[in-house]
Formats: C-alpha cells, sequence, structure tokens
C-alpha cells in the first residue's frame, strides 16, 4: 500500500481525492496553479506545490513540473483526477518511466479506448452492440457517402480522437455529408492532432446511458450498474442518476454485461466507464469508453456503498477487489447536480468570481461536494463547474423532492450559478417522467 500520493488536479475532485487518502491512511500531496494559490483545500492535503501559472497549459497539465514534484514530495503514485491529463497516455507512460504508479489503466489500455475508432472494433469483438456506421476510418467523400446512404441519414461524422462533443457533424443528406466530413476532420485535427473520422447512425432522440466499472490487477472485472446522464446541454452532462429511471430489467441487465465483457476485452484494470445511447425502443449501442474516474461517479457510490476512488487506489497498489459482482447492491435512488459558476440568462456564459456568501444544504441522504467557501474567488481559467449536490433517498421520487428541497437551501451569493436552472428542470413533468433525451435542454428550456 502507498504512503503518499500525488494528486495531478485541483478544485473539487482534488478534495475528493484528498478525503479518500485520508480514509486509507495515505498522505495527499497537492498540486496549484497560482489562480489557486491559497484555496482552502490545498489545506487539507498534506504538502502542495505550485506548478506553475493561471492557464492549465502552465501549470495543471505541465508534466515536468507534475513529475518534479512528485519526486521531491516522494510521492509513490499519482492520481489524475478526470480533465486535465486524465486521458493523456503520455503522461501515464511518463509516470511509468518515472517509477510513480498512475493510478488509472496502462498507457497501452488507454491509448486503445481513447481512441474511439479502435474501441467500436474491440467492441464488436466483445459482442457489444456498436451505432450501426462505417467499419472503420472514412479516408475518401465517396466511401463516406457510399456508407451513408447504406445505413441511411441523418448520419454523425466522428472524430476517432475526439472527447467534449469536438470534432462532431450531424449531416442530413450528401451535400452537408461532404461538408460534415470535412469541417469534423479540420476541427479535430487542430484539437487533437489527427483528423481520422468515422460515420455512425445519428440515433433520434438517445437517452445517455453508461455503466461504471471496477477492475484490478487480477482479471476481476465487476459493474457498479448504470447512470442515466440524459439532460445535457451540448454534449455537456447536468444531472445524472442512478439506476438509469426507464431501462427495463432485462435491458439493464444486458447493458451492464455488455460493459463488463468490453472491459475484460481490453485488458483493462481501475475505474472505466463506458458509455452507451439508448434509443427510444431500449436498443443500446456502445459509443465510447471513459478511462478514468467521472465527475458523476458519486450517484454510482451512493447506490452501491463503495467508495470508488478508495477502491481506484487500492487496485493500483495490487489489491484484489474486495466484493464479488453478487455482493454489489443497488439501494434506492441518487441524483447528482452539477452547480457551475455560469449564467443560465446569458447562455450559460462562465461567471467566475468572489463568492460573498455560501450556505450548503444539510440532512439525511444529502452530499456536497465542493471546495469553494465564502471568500472564494473562482478563478477564470478552469470549468466553471464549483460544486456537485448529490442526494440518495429510497425512491426517484423522494430523491427528486429532496434534491429540490437541497437546492432551495443552497444559496451561493456574489457570482451566477446553474442553481435555479436545476431547479426548474428537476420539477419539470418531463424529467419527473423519465422523457428526457439528451437533445431535451436544448428544445425546452
Ligand atoms: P464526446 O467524447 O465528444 O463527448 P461521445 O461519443 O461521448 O462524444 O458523444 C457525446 C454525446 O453525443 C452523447 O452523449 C450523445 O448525446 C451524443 N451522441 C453520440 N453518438 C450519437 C449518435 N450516434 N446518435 C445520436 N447522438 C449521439
Amino acid at each position: 500500500m502507498y504512503n503518499r500520493i500525488l494528486i495531478a488536479n485541483r478544485g473539487e475532485i482534488a478534495l475528493r481525492v484528498i478525503r479518500a487518502c485520508k480514509e486509507l491512511g495515505i498522505e495527499s500531496v497537492a498540486i496549484f496553479s497560482e489562480a489557486d494559490r491559497g484555496s482552502k483545500y490545498l489545506e487539507l492535503a498534506d504538502e502542495a506545490y505550485c506548478v506553475g501559472n493561471p492557464r492549465s497549459s502552465d501549470s495543471y497539465l505541465r508534466i515536468d513540473q507534475i513529475i518534479s514534484a512528485a519526486e521531491i514530495a516522494d510521492a509513490e503514485a499519482i492520481h489524475p483526477g478526470y480533465g486535465f491529463l486524465a486521458e493523456n497516455s503520455h503522461f501515464n507512460e511518463v509516470c511509468r518511466d518515472s517509477n510513480i504508479d498512475f493510478i488509472g489503466p496502462t498507457p497501452e489500455a488507454m491509448d486503445m479506448l481513447g481512441d474511439k475508432n479502435k474501441a467500436r472494433a474491440l467492441a464488436r469483438k466483445a459482442k457489444v452492440p456498436v451505432v450501426p456506421g462505417s467499419a472503420g476510418l472514412i479516408t475518401d467523400e465517396k466511401e463516406g457517402l457510399k456508407v451513408a446512404n447504406e445505413i441511411g441519414y441523418p448520419v454523425l461524422v466522428k472524430a476517432t480522437a475526439g472527447g467534449g462533443g469536438k470534432g462532431m457533424r450531424v449531416a442530413t443528406d450528401d451535400d452537408s455529408l461532404k461538408i460534415a466530413l470535412d469541417q469534423a476532420a479540420t476541427e479535430a485535427k487542430a484539437a487533437f492532432g489527427n483528423g481520422g473520422v468515422y460515420l455512425e447512425k445519428f440515433v433520434e432522440l438517445p437517452r445517455h446511458v453508461e455503466v461504471q466499472i471496477l477492475a484490478d490487477k487480477h482479471g476481476n472485472v465487476v459493474h457498479l450498474w448504470e447512470r442515466d446522464c440524459s439532460t445535457q446541454r451540448r454534449h455537456q452532462k447536468l444531472i445524472e442518476e442512478s439506476p438509469a429511471p426507464t431501462l427495463p430489467p432485462n435491458v439493464r441487465k444486458d447493458i451492464c454485461e455488455a460493459a463488463v465483457r468490453m472491459i475484460k476485452h481490453a485488458n483493462y484494470y481501475n475505474a472505466a466507464t463506458v458509455e452507451f445511447i439508448v434509443d427510444k425502443d431500449n436498443n443500446f449501442y456502445f459509443i465510447e469508453v471513459n478511462a478514468r474516474i467521472q465527475v458523476e461517479h458519486p450517484v454510482s457510490e451512493m447506490v452501491t456503498g463503495i467508495d470508488l476512488i478508495q477502491q481506484q487506489i487500492l487496485v493500483a497498489s495490487g489489491e484484489k477487489l474486495p466484493f464479488t459482482q453478487d455482493e454489489i447492491p443497488c439501494n434506492g435512488a441518487s441524483i447528482e447536480c452539477r452547480i457551475n459558476a455560469e449564467d443560465p440568462e446569458r447562455n450559460f456564459a462562465p461567471c467566475p468570481g468572489l463568492i460573498e456568501q455560501i450556505l450548503p444544504p444539510g440532512g439525511l441522504g444529502v452530499r456536497f461536494d465542493s471546495h469553494v467557501h465564502a471568500g472564494y474567488t473562482v478563478p477564470p481559467y478552469y470549468d466553471s463547474m464549483i460544486g456537485k449536490l448529490i442526494v440518495h433517498q429510497p425512491t426517484r421520487e423522494q430523491a427528486i423532492k429532496c434534491m429540490l428541497n437541497a437546492l432551495a437551501e443552497l444559496r451561493i451569493e456574489g457570482i451566477q450559478t446553474t442553481i435555479d436552472f436545476q431547479r426548474q428542470v428537476l420539477a419539470h413533468p418531463d424529467f419527473v417522467n423519465g422523457k428526457v433525451d439528451t437533445k431535451w435542454v436544448e428544445r425546452n428550456m
């Protein structure tokens, strides 16, 4: 077991990992940029090192600085959190070369799953359904048109290196496909240095359902059930819940088993999420694997009672998973609302600035994962998420009520946030009745 872990991240997830380290009796080493200097959550770590200037390219993405900090601090392992370097296989490899354990999969597994086209091929091999589409990358326009006409419009052009919705274009006919192929490739080349694209059938009104996986280095792979993350805006998740409210039990069983098969085929260990879209007839299709912990992991923790960050650390250090699939319950219902420093009235423009006052909610089954406090200034350089409000109740109906109360209790003064927006979504009959698809927010709110 490790004595010291460095956390290559900031904010809420850095605090989340610090807590897990304390619970395991491991010392934690934080890093910070000049913009985060003085943040109170850093005081909870055993040590903290400045890694550079505010911009993430000058700090949280500086592999050299982070490795130096780990070496100076004598950290045996690095937890990357999510975002920043979490899915950077080069960083993962540098950790390995520096004899520091990367708390995640091997660079090889990460590389394979990070390439969506390769991941699709692996899914086919694992007999996991993929969205109908091209067999591989589309290298010329003619071939693209041929595939699109076979599967039928509308189609989605996707970047094989894509992420965060970048390099994705919908096409409704031959003419728009020609443009979409070109635009998606150019955007992907600029953003990811890889212009490879492939085609998928555009699934109408899909739900986003993903399965949480834990795998150890001894070949044990289990799922921690599914999450529904259909409430999104421009591919950014806003609300996540577990269990998924609309999946029939047999589909739920199939989707969880498919995710486990996928991960077994990838020779993968540590935490992963296998993402699917589900059509209106409850057919599910694999879309991608996220080879890291995700923002929305707490809802799975609430229903299973399993601390995912602790398990990530334990399996990275070589321990066996302490439970079998049959021992993983799914109790009650959990919902998470992302609280962002954004102004919904101004098209969700980021709203950094000073938090003058904050009153967090509380009570049985209410969890607020956040690093902010009164007097904290939200820096303009990073993601605008400032906290995650999570509830856990015996039923979904109760969870929605509990979340509405908790959102009403949570008061943040000084900056605009998405709290009121979240209340409107939670109270909407479509949300209550499980009728939200991935484009619902854009159509209705
Ligand atoms: P990224 O990695 O860029 O986030 P994903 O492949 O995860 O891209 O897709 C992001 C979102 O786009 C999904 O959650 C879903 O809402 C939508 N999406 C992806 N593939 C399809 C598809 N074939 N049809 C319809 N919507 C899709």
